[in-house]
């Protein structure tokens, strides 16, 4: 690591905003016209693909929106910041692109976007200034807009989103600077293994809980009951619909927090963490434990619980990754392969060493221990292995060693 070295920070903040009545018509109309853009380009796309047409990127998409604002049908796109149509679109390239990324398994195509639901936010490339000591943020065509302060913010402003959520409205602002790359103040590595009935298990042998929704998800449950016993779209529907949103944004806001106490925690004590190649690892631990361990709560995991957790493990590693960053250490991700089938002390791979969901007992040469704890260990080996440059699975170079002891 040169000395002087800088690193481009960068840095997400977000804060509730607080419209005033005046502000909502226009908010409304601009989340509408960016899910109007989003929705219409991407059936087009959707159209072209099921007709082996080519699809369209972002520079025909861009043509398309300057001429339905200049058509009469779609003259309420004029209303919106126009720079935040154009951000929509790149958006979408962005998706469709991801979507047919061969390195990434898991993306699927891109999907509508509902109102109340999963919306298109308003993103803003430039033009927006803060002033902290009012706590106004000033928004392109929309003017000065009170947002609730609650930290201070560092770096050059990147862009701003807009967004509602539940009905409520919030702003994201992304900024950069240029920092001298921190040294982490700790010097130690660690294998980290991401799990279903432990959120991680280290290779130290420690582990995180996971985090319990129960009590949530259950409120959830019983609210999505009582929505699907009212009649469709009448007022009740509509109430019962927002209290849904709310909950929803309650639960992603509750597995966040416990999400950024552990991952700070991690990214104090350790420069150097290596976890598995989620891109890779392409989810085989579901709900359903591993391919060969079926979990055994499989029934109760699956669905609701089951997506948040997989949700949960990917913003889990970026926050990691980041945190890392900040302090000067690094995240690396392994190959996944048979991390819970390897023997650590040994290297012998088999089903047969894996006795049952927690327990792992080498065939070959008898070791034992948490079958959790042997994955962290696997990919701390494998993580330490692609440090020094030498194969990770081939397992050539120096035995590995005993790490127990
Ligand atoms: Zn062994």
């Amino acid at each position: 690591m040169k000395e002087n070295e800088t690193i481009t920070q960068r840095q997400g903040y977000k804060f509730r905003l607080e419209p005033k009545p005046k502000h909502l018509d226009h908010l409304s109309q601009s989340l509408g016209a960016n899910r109007f853009v989003w929705n219409k380009l991407l059936s087009m796309n959707l159209y072209r693909l099921r007709n082996e047409l080519p699809i369209l990127w972002y520079p025909e998409m861009a043509w398309w929106i300057t001429f339905w604002k200049q058509s009469e049908d779609y003259a309420f796109l004029r209303d919106a910041p126009s720079q935040s149509l154009q951000q929509t679109a790149k958006a979408l390239d962005r998706a469709f692109l991801d979507a047919f990324d061969k390195k990434q398994p898991n993306k699927r195509l891109p999907t509508k976007k509902k109102l109340g639901k999963n919306e298109a936010g308003i993103r803003y490339p430039q033009g927006c200034t803060l002033d902290e000591n009012n706590r106004v943020i000033k928004l392109p065509k929309l003017g000065c807009v009170k947002y609730r302060f609650s930290r201070k913010i560092e770096g050059a402003i990147k862009n701003v989103t807009i967004s509602r959520k539940g009905g409520e409205y919030s702003v994201s602002i992304q900024t950069e600077r240029e920092l001298k790359r921190p040294v982490h103040p700790a010097t130690g590595d660690i294998g980290l293994d991401m799990g279903v009935k432990r959120l991680f298990t280290l290779s130290s042998g420690d582990h995180a809980e996971p985090f319990n929704f129960e009590q949530l998800t259950k409120k959830l449950a019983q609210a999505q009951r009582m929505l699907s016993r009212r009649v469709k779209f009448s007022a009740n529907w509509h109430k019962q619909k927002k209290r849904i949103n709310s909950l929803n944004a309650r639960i992603s806001n509750a597995r966040n927090d416990y999400l950024h106490k552990v991952s700070t925690r991690i990214s104090q004590n350790h420069a150097m963490i290596y976890v598995e190649d989620l891109k890779v690892a392409n989810m085989t631990r579901s709900a359903k434990g591993t391919q060969d361990n079926p979990g055994s709560r499989v029934k109760q995991k699956s669905g609701l619980n089951r997506a948040i957790l997989n949700q949960g493990w990917g913003i889990f590693i970026n926050q990691l990754t980041y945190k890392q960053k900040w302090r000067g250490g690094d995240v690396i991700a392994v190959p996944p392969h048979h991390t819970s089938q390897t023997c650590p002390c040994c290297q012998h791979v088999s089903k047969d060493n894996r006795q049952t969901q927690a327990e792992f007992l080498c065939v070959e040469c008898g070791y034992e221990n948490h079958a959790d704890v042997v994955g962290a260990l696997n990919i701390l080996q494998r993580g330490r292995q692609i440090l020094a440059g030498t194969q990770p699975q081939g397992m050539r170079g120096s035995p590995a060693k005993c790490p127990v002891r």
